[in-house]
């Protein structure tokens, strides 16, 4: 069922080429070294980038690393299970939305399910064919890429025109903060989802600020006060306890 790999040459890739800086990035967390060759032979062979880690842990450490586009997760891996991998994926702002395909073996088909549950995308059973995995693969980036993170974004009535370094609502100029625009950008990129404040924190202050949880509410007061005109509806949701949300619902 899979295409033969031939052995891996070492030093043969082209990592940083402009080309292959447009090419999609996918992290293999798979600890059968001949089945994570197979992979990284195939993927390249398709055009994608590929990166590879051997457990669970190495697995988080090269997803912070080099913020790959999608992820495809063995199930079954030492040191971390792939489900506690997805789960720590899930939990952090930064790689909330990434997207992971989870690879089980057959008699763990039940379990996949529960994988489901925990947060992966997608799964596929071994031995699986590698069309049907690249379909899915593609399937899950295009639906990832919708929501674009270059150029222009827009929620409701606000519009952010990245590159300008410009946000209007309806129509108006907004001018907002430094930090408010950050803010803003990253409630844009993710709209509807509530973050709590270390978790805003982390993605838009960045993990190695420390600053106090209320700071946050500092900016977002400011946020509201500039992106918020007379009449209009308030798109800052605060929800008790666990944070806030760029929403047009209200709570
Ligand atoms: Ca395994």
């Amino acid at each position: 069922m899979f295409p033969m790999a031939p052995t891996p040459r070492e030093g043969t890739r082209v990592q940083d080429s402009a080309s292959s800086l447009a090419k999609p990035l996918v992290l293999v967390v798979e600890d059968e070294a001949a089945l994570a060759t197979m992979l990284r032979y195939n993927l390249e062979k398709q055009g994608f980038r590929v990166e590879e880690a051997g457990d669970g842990q190495e697995a988080l450490t090269r997803i912070a690393e080099t913020q790959p586009d999608l992820v495809l997760l063995d199930w079954m891996l030492p040191v971390m299970s792939g489900i506690e991998v997805c789960r720590q994926i899930r939990r952090r702002a930064q790689t909330r939305d990434l997207p992971v395909i989870m690879v089980t073996a057959r008699t763990e088909d039940q379990d996949a399910v529960r994988g489901l549950n925990t947060g992966a995308d997608d799964y596929i059973t071994k031995p699986f064919n590698m069309d049907a995995l690249l379909a899915r693969m593609r399937a899950l980036l295009r639906r990832s890429n919708a929501v674009p993170v270059k150029g222009q974004l827009v929620f409701h009535d606000i519009a952010m025109d990245l590159a300008a370094h410009r946000v209007t609502r309806n129509g108006r100029r907004v001018h907002l903060g430094p930090t408010e625009f950050r803010l803003l950008e990253f409630f844009m990129q993710h709209p509807r989802r509530v973050f709590s404040r270390e978790e805003l924190l982390d993605a838009v202050w960045g993990p190695d600020i420390h600053v106090e949880p209320r700071t946050v509410d500092v900016h977002i007061r400011r946020l509201r006060k500039s992106i918020n005109g007379e009449g209009e509806l308030d798109v800052v949701r605060t929800v008790r306890t666990a944070g806030y949300a760029l929403d047009t619902e209200p709570v």
